[in-house]
């Protein structure tokens, strides 16, 4: 018997959230556990302009045949631009090279067994906090992870300071992983002076960025949340970005997203390209081609792109609209506890201030789930939960 002695696995701390918000029985339970965008009803929708790729993909597509292990090539070559703009350096010089991956999860997944089998590099620093399946999928591939400082309890800020000291310590080689906008959990982003700073603190002391970006288009728009890698990247060698189009295209469950590799010159490119294929090809071989046929056909078409650019500035908009309202609700609820910084921070996720035994008695006396570090997805906000959510916290 070889299974006999195997212990039951602790819960995820996000996905475990919302296996029991399912079983949660109450009418009146809400879900600002995991980071999925939902609309003013509560429901996760299918965009408009995915439904019409589809029927176009439905129409033409004509072999279910495999795909290369890079995946897509035109979804390839669609993702450089969305990353580094259109006559960016680092793609005239083919300096970049990029393939299609399950997700962002997947895109970090084989980005960090590249960088164990292949080089020397051995530690990654992440944020303290990141998003909690970091630490996991890095230390699960080899890698040691350490933390540089992020966030200020007492100013709900940045402890820029912090992160400079701490990134003091990395050696010449190791990892930092950056997320490129729209920080998960705390809702804080660089600005441009800051990612300056950051960036010749890598190019100085030979430090590779690791930028996962997961929220593309949902802090300040598409080609500004970029920003901050394209400052890195016009600096710095080499770097890798994972990026997901979960969100800002809702393909949650189509797992589309890419590992891009930024080398020092075209050739140095080509040979990593060749040797993350062969990750691939020992993990899952070849990507599915759903997901990433949806977001070529509508980034290869004027017409379907902006109306993806629209449908995107929606969803972002009605995600700042609920960071106002649920501050004011609060106020008006009598909370005496300054939130007001909420409404500075980006993205889905805000990093509430509320502690353990608070979410613990949000979960059990109101049905309010909440991550235990105290982060709440805003955008699973509706102004009928709002009111609810706010008489809770007022009460907790
Ligand atoms: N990175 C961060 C910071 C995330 O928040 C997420 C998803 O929540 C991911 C990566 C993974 O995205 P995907 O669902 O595309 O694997």
């Amino acid at each position: 018997m070889i299974f006999t002695h195997i212990e039951q696995a602790a819960a995820d701390p996000i996905l475990g959230l919302n296996d029991a918000f399912k079983a949660d029985t109450r009418k009146t339970k809400v879900n600002l556990g995991v980071g999925v965008y939902k609309d003013d009803a509560g429901q996760t929708p299918i965009l408009n302009v995915v439904k019409r790729a589809e029927a176009k993909l439905l129409e033409i597509e004509k072999s279910k045949n495999y795909l290369g292990i890079e995946g897509v090539q035109q979804f390839n070559h669609a993702v450089q631009t969305l990353l580094f703009g259109d006559n960016a350096e680092v793609i005239a010089q083919k300096r970049a090279v990029t393939v299609q991956a399950p997700g962002g999860t997947g895109a970090l997944r084989i980005g960090s067994e590249f960088i164990l089998r292949h080089t020397q590099s051995r530690t990654i620093w992440v944020s303290n906090p990141t998003w909690a399946n970091h630490q996991n999928i890095f230390t699960t591939v080899g890698l040691e992870v350490k933390t540089y400082g992020y966030y200020n309890e007492g100013t709900h800020g940045l402890d820029f300071d912090a992160f400079l000291a701490d990134l003091q310590h990395a050696n010449a080689g190791d990892l930092v992983l950056l997320h490129g906008c729209c920080h998960n959990p705390t809702g804080i982003d660089l600005d441009d002076e800051q990612w300056q700073i950051i960036a010749d603190l890598c190019l100085e002391k030979e430090l590779i960025p690791f930028f996962d970006f997961a929220y593309q288009g949902f802090g300040r728009g598409i080609e500004d949340d970029a920003q901050g890698l394209r400052i890195v990247a016009a600096k710095v060698p080499e770097l890798i970005v994972a990026n997901s189009f979960s969100k800002n295209f809702g393909l949650y469950n189509e797992r589309i997203g890419a590992l891009t590799l930024v080398a020092e010159n075209s050739d140095v490119a080509a040979c990593s390209y060749s040797q993350i294929k062969r990750v691939i090809r020992a993990n899952y071989s070849n990507p599915p081609a759903h997901g990433a046929l949806i977001v070529s056909t509508i980034l290869s078409d004027a017409e379907l792109n902006l109306q993806w650019q629209q449908e995107l500035a929606e969803m972002r908009i009605r995600i700042a609209q609920m960071r106002e309202l649920f501050v004011e609700t609060l106020m008006a609820e009598g909370v005496k506890q300054d939130f007001s910084f909420i409404k500075q921070q980006m993205g889905m996720f805000s990093f509430s201030g509320l502690n353990i035994e608070q979410v613990q008695q949000l979960r059990e006396q109101f049905a309010i789930y909440i991550v235990g570090s105290g982060r709440i997805s805003v955008a699973g906000m509706t102004t009928s939960n709002i009111p609810v959510i706010c008489k809770a916290i007022a009460q907790v």
